[in-house]
């Protein structure tokens, strides 16, 4: 089938025509997170559009190399070159290595990826992996004349850099306002002009994660490992590079004049960015205290919580927005998203059971797939595909009432669609009646047991059931009617 996939592209502020540099290869990169704390629902969200992206570029035929990074240094609390370094403040607050820090939080991170039914990365650098990588970008950047040094720190120079580019080239802010609204920021003293931005930052004694680079014992800016890591695996231009919305007007920003000023041309073709979850309207962020980490939203333990929801139904819940609009996190919209999972699971399974018939009044689902494959050909449209699905649901339904009779090859033909847009595109898995009779009564023996354990005051033992088994992905809920269980 012709393709014409279109995006809509940061760069341009448009929908444009998706015409990759290499022809049927696509470079990917998309800024991973900053592994100092857990996840929040909101990353999340990031996450399964750039997942739903990738799956759906795979399935056209595109041989895709994703790049995901890993931050584990140089990110600061003010994202922009003030406050303490995050990783080494937890360490100190937890009481441990700054890399423990790290192992911890993207294990988390991973296992929660993988209860979203993500696909990882081709590749996952991490910043404290690729040091030399961008002390060189950083030599290469002083060398053009775009940076300077100042006792022991390196700062980008963005006066010198507007002189010959367009520096809000991916926001189109005014440059006036931009100067005449920022703030003063620390290091401020060092830096020649009020734009300008570390790539390089001398560690104060207390600074734990440091390495030694030709300018001192320091560590590097946030901006610049997306662009050393990005060049190192993607080379000096590749087709596109996304994250969340709020990363434009200064990471991306920032990246974009980094590579220009030592590669001499713009990193990526399309910028993508995908819309915030948000929680009343607010932006969903650990700051403002409103970050629904996913096991409490898996488990119901939130008080903004009625009860929890699968992984699957959350998924489905954000793939029913499009990737640039906003989605608004409510109990009411994640029951209308559970119940619109169900039914569509509920119909895969039941079209999966049905049987042909010789004679067929079934009008075929050529217009279908044409419809399905127009939704997601247009800048991914999720919840049109979705709509579409819905229609499916409907005849589906129709064929198991016996009121619509299928031939044996429209039914091949019919589950294969479902099969490919439901779970290799929208990368959905079927986690209803996962529990056989076996299971349930394997189960309740469990559960039997560990009451058992809990009623002798053996809380080792019953705690250490109830971790085993999260770690296999079977969730305990104590409720007043008995323990319950569920798949997570
Ligand atoms: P961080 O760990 O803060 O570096 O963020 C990781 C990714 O999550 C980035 O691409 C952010 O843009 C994205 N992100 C942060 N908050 C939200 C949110 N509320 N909704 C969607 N994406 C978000
Ligand atoms: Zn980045």
């Amino acid at each position: 089938m012709e393709h014409n996939l279109v995006l809509y592209n940061t760069l341009t502020r448009k929908k444009e025509k998706f015409d990759p540099i290499y022809p049927g290869r696509v470079g990917m990169y998309v800024c991973g997170p900053t592994v100092y704390s857990d996840v929040h629902l909101g990353n999340c969200r990031t996450f399964v559009s750039f997942d739903l992206i990738f799956r759906y570029l795979l399935h056209l035929g595109y041989k895709v190399r994703y790049v995901r990074n890993i931050t584990d240094a140089g990110h600061l609390e003010g994202d922009n070159d003030e406050g303490d370094d995050k990783f080494s403040k937890k360490a100190k607050l937890e009481q441990l290595e700054p890399m423990e820090i790290v192992q911890k939080y993207t294990i988390g991170f991973h296992d929660v990826l993988r209860m979203f039914n993500t696909i990882p990365p081709s590749i996952e650098p991490t910043a404290t992996g690729h040091i030399s990588e961008q002390i060189e970008m950083i030599q290469q950047i002083i060398d053009n004349g775009y940076a300077y040094e100042v006792n022991g720190s390196v700062y980008f120079d963005v006066e010198k850099y507007i002189e010959a580019h367009n520096y809000t080239i991916l926001t189109n802010r005014n440059l006036d306002d931009l100067l005449n609204n920022t703030r003063e920021l620390g290091g401020q003293d060092e830096k020649r002009g009020r734009l300008d931005f570390a790539l390089w930052i001398k560690a104060k004694p207390e600074h734990i994660m440091r390495w030694p680079s030709p300018w001192s014992v320091g560590f590097p800016g946030w901006h610049i490992e997306c662009s050393a890591m990005s060049r190192k695996y993607l080379g000096d231009q590749f087709d596109i590079h996304g994250g969340g919305m709020d990363l434009a007007a200064t990471h991306h920003t920032n990246e974009i004049a980094q590579s220009e000023a030592c590669n001499h041309t713009t990193p990526a073709k399309y910028w993508m960015h995908t819309n915030m979850l948000t929680v009343n309207g607010a932006r969903m962020s650990k700051s403002a205290g409103n970050g629904f980490l996913p096991l409490e939203l898996f488990s119901g333990d939130h008080s903004l919580l009625t009860r929890g929801y699968s992984p699957m139904s959350v998924r489905f819940f954000m793939l029913q927005a499009h990737y640039r609009s906003t989605l608004d996190f409510s109990n009411e919209a994640l029951d209308a998203a559970d119940k619109g999972y169900k039914r569509l699971m509920t119909a895969v399974s039941l079209l999966d059971k049905v049987e042909p018939s010789k004679k067929s009044d079934f009008g075929g689902i050529e217009q279908l797939r044409k419809r399905s494959y127009a939704a997601m050909d247009d800048d991914f449209n999720s919840p049109v595909l979705i709509a579409e699905l819905f229609e499916a649901v409907r005849l589906i339904n129709s064929i198991y009432d016996g009121k619509t009779s299928i031939s044996s090859d429209d039914l091949i033909a019919f589950r294969s669609f479902m099969h490919e847009f439901v779970f290799d595109i929208l990368g959905l898995k079927n986690d209803l009646g996962g529990s056989s009779d076996d299971t349930d009564s394997l189960m309740q023996l469990i559960i039997d047991l560990r009451n058992e354990a809990k009623k002798n005051k053996d809380f080792v033992t019953s705690d250490s059931i109830r971790e085993q088994l999260t770690a296999i992905g079977i969730q305990l809920k104590d409720s007043k009617d008995g323990t319950l269980w569920n798949k997570i």
